[in-house]
């Protein structure tokens, strides 16, 4: 057998050590038109604030060692050009002689990825102080240029992962960061409510959010955006997405799909059976919706090379579609998300809801306990598990991945509450957030308790409705919401003759655990329309936040409370 590779990163570095696991008499070539194989994408960002000082570390296997380990033969700074299914060969050229060759094949895998987007409409696109980060030469090329220049103020244009490690890593190294973003907030996996975080995460660490921005030009010194706004910026880091590399495979008719990615079955054979395709170029389907989609993460990559190269050699793979699950770390906070998000839900018209919970990711009493925001998202009425965010300065990963598990899994809120999950106070409390937001759900989803979330509370304090604040005196003295009344949990049962029954009444604490023991009380006692406010004053504050900083609407708090 005799197993060419295109690409030597991600997926394709997985196709080959998987072949050569499989068959120690396999060919297996690897070619890379970069200068390196096998280095960590993931890591390059790190670089530019010190995390990793020697950018040489972030290469982690040499052609040397592929050769001499596992008998692959990686041939850097080799690009396929062509790729002939029909006389199964393909055609290669050394980037730095222009010398081509042919090799044939028996299987040929493609992992070329996907390429950092440049728009050409962009004036100033091209110029030599505008990078993406794809690869270890590009940050190398950004640090020498920072170094050589010493550059104290970056556009960073897209605020998705990539453009939110680079703004972080680029403010540790104590570089001023614009970070311009075309919608309405950062990182679009997670809904706005919980993004409004992470804004007020990057505002609070200098970072000069322009959301709603397009860049339009990049001239000297500064970037020009599409509101006429003109911000200094010495360099411009682009990441505003990929797109599926798919020159070679259009160029030989391999099919793409109608995501632009390449079209490939469920053991990753593109049209051509003895053609597999894996990584950030080919087009997935999202185990929920059924969607087709494109996911540029490594863990898909990995598993759908080892998936290509078993089927290579007859094995049968049970490909289950992906749910994107994916985390970041922001500055002091983590964050991580699961499956499908609000928004999702309402585009596809799902009949869904959520739970918000506020909770300790340890034992209060435990140094370093921090509390976690939580958002589940689940099908009404089957309680199907739909999709989790979560985030915190502690473990929030193990929780969403919890809850991918159970998405893999068709799991409900009822397995969710049932979960038996390790805990001693140093990692976790005994009723884990994902175990207690489940209950939440469910008192949500039986009609136990109703809830409105802290999206609505602007309007509730614009109509003057009934918010009955249940947190003790001193917590209401350092912030409450404007026009609440304050009735502490200790003393709502003396004051019931305060509470009205006649209308709606919104009722809240801290994190909605007191003013759900409230509820619960009035309700036993003849209230019926009394709300949840989930995520309550600390979740208000947090939303309300980074736009009440930036804009000069009127304040729902008489003051923030964050504690
Ligand atoms: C800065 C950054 C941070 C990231 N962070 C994360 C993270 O935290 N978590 C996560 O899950 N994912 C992350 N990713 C995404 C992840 O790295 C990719 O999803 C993954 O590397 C995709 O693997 P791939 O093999 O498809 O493509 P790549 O790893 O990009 O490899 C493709 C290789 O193919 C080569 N190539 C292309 N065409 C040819 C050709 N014709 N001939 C020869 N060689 C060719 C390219 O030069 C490239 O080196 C990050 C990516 C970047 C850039």
């Amino acid at each position: 057998m005799k197993i060419l590779v295109v690409g030597g990163v991600a997926g394709g570095a997985s196709v080959a050590a998987r072949a050569r696991r499989i068959d120690e008499n396999a060919e297996v070539i690897m070619f890379e038109r970069g200068p390196n194989v096998s280095f960590s994408n993931c890591c390059l960002p790190f670089h530019l604030s010190g995390i990793i000082p020697n950018s040489d570390d972030l290469v982690m296997m040499t052609p040397e060692a592929f050769a001499s380990k596992y008998n692959i033969d990686a041939r850097t700074n080799q690009e396929v050009i062509a790729i002939n299914p029909a006389a199964k060969t393909v055609k290669i050229r050394k980037v730095l002689t222009g010398e081509e060759y042919e090799e044939n094949y028996d299987k040929l895998a493609l992992s070329p990825g996907a390429n950092a987007i440049r728009p050409k409409s962009i004036e100033g696109i091209d110029n030599d102080n505008v990078f993406v980060v794809k690869n270890v030469v590009d940050i190398k090329k950004l640090q020498a240029y920072i170094e050589a220049h010493s550059v104290k103020e970056v556009a960073v244009i897209g605020a998705g992962f990539i453009g939110i490690e680079v703004c972080e890593n680029l403010v540790d190294a104590g570089i001023k960061v614009h970070l311009v973003e075309a919608t309405d907030q950062v990182l679009t996996p997670l809904d706005f409510d919980m993004a409004q975080l992470l804004h007020k995460e990057l505002y609070d660490h200098g970072v000069d959010m322009l959301l709603n921005e397009r860049l339009t030009a990049i001239k000297d010194g500064e970037v020009v955006l599409a509101s006429g706004k003109q911000v200094n910026a010495e360099l411009v880091v682009m990441s505003i997405g990929v797109s599926p590399e798919t020159t070679l495979a259009k160029a030989c008719g391999i099919e793409l799909g109608q995501t632009g990615g390449i079209l490939v079955n469920h053991n990753y054979q593109t049209n051509y059976p003895d053609i597999y395709a894996v990584g950030d170029v080919v087009e997935v389907t999202h185990k929920l919706t059924g969607d087709k989609t494109l996911l540029a993460m490594a863990g898909p990559a990995q598993r759908q090379a080892r998936a290509a190269a078993d089927h290579m050699f007859g094995a049968l793979h049970s490909n289950r579609g992906v749910i994107g699950s994916s985390c970041i770390h922001v500055f002091d906070l983590n964050v991580a998300n699961t499956g499908i998000n609000e928004k999702m839900c309402q585009k596809k018209g799902y009949s869904y809801d959520i739970a918000y919970t506020l909770l300790g990711d340890k034992v209060k009493l435990m140094p370093e306990a921090n509390p976690i925001f939580f958002k589940l998202i689940y099908e009404v009425p089957t309680g199907k598990i739909l999709g989790a965010q979560a985030i915190g300065k502690g473990n929030v990963d193990k929780r969403i991945d919890v809850i991918a598990t159970m998405i893999y899994m068709g799991g409900t809120l009822d397995d969710l509450k049932e979960l038996e999950l390790c805990y001693s106070p140093y990692f976790g409390t005994a009723k884990d957030v994902v175990n207690y937001t489940a209950l939440v759900a469910l008192n949500i989803m039986h009609q136990a308790v109703k809830q409105v979330p802290v999206t609505a509370v602007r309007e509730l304090v614009e109509s003057n409705a009934v918010i009955i604040d249940v947190r003790e005196k001193p917590e209401w003295d350092n912030g409450h919401i404007i026009n609440a009344i304050n009735i502490p949990m200790s003393e709502f049962r003396q004051r019931l003759d305060e509470i009205p029954k006649d209308v709606p009444v919104y009722l809240h604490c801290r994190s909605s655990q007191r003013s759900y023991n409230v509820i619960r009380a009035l309700q036993t006692l003849g209230w019926n329309n009394v709300y949840n406010i989930a995520g309550s004053f600390l979740g208000v504050c947090l939303y309300e936040y980074f736009l009440d900083q930036t804009t000069d609407r009127a304040k729902i708090v008489t003051a923030y409370n964050f504690k």
